[in-house]
């Protein structure tokens, strides 16, 4: 990752083309690092916040923490948008809402649960609630966890600063197609 005036901009290695030896493999390869890294900068989550934690989230997106600087806008709308920010408390209730608003985005895309709700049912998961889920990650498929109760501004953009890296590495690609051929392997 190369600094360049404060911000940190993602640029693939010579040293990674150079060990690719096939032109088709590099051709292929050198389109997808492209791809990937038009996508990193252009990240546009939904406008979306179930709890607490959205405050925090939005608080990320104005003029003070400027999410606009990296490129991440917010959008208004599921079908124009590739990261789902899941902020805040889920209920069972709420469950198919997320689900049908996941199905909605176009793919490639990426899922953060941001804050202890999120990510394991928070200050809710004890013994006898039956209302909230224990974690988004029991319906969606999470790539990033920011942990906190809520969690502030700066940790949600360093973990939007994780997803960046982890799409330039490819290795979400990787992760979601072992997962796909695990599920297919088990029918
Ligand atoms: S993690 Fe804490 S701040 Fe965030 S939604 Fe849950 S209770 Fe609220």
């Amino acid at each position: 990752m190369a600094v360049k005036g404060g911000y940190p901009i993602l640029i693939p290695s010579y040293e990674h083309y150079s060990k690719i030896e096939s032109p088709a493999i590099l051709g292929f390869a050198v389109l997808q690092d492209l791809l990937n890294l038009a996508r990193v900068n252009s990240l546009w989550p939904m406008t979306f916040g179930i709890a607490c934690c959205s405050i925090e989230m939005m608080a990320a997106g104005m003029a003070r923490f400027d999410l606009d600087r990296f490129g991440i806008i917010f959008r208004s709308t599921p079908r124009q948008s590739d990261v789902m920010i899941v902020a805040g408390t889920i209920s069972h209730k709420f469950v198919p809402i997320i689900k049908t608003l996941w199905e909605q985005m176009p793919g490639p895309k990426w899922v953060i649960a941001m804050g202890n709700c999120a990510i394991s049912g928070g200050p809710f998961a004890y013994e006898g609630q039956y209302a909230i889920v224990n974690g988004a990650d029991k319906f969606l498929p999470v790539d990033i966890y920011v942990p906190g109760c809520p969690p502030r501004p700066e940790g949600l953009i360093q973990g939007l600063l994780q997803l960046q890296t982890k799409i330039t590495k490819g290795t979400i690609d990787a992760n979601r197609r072992a997962e796909k051929a695990a599920r297919r392997a088990k029918k």
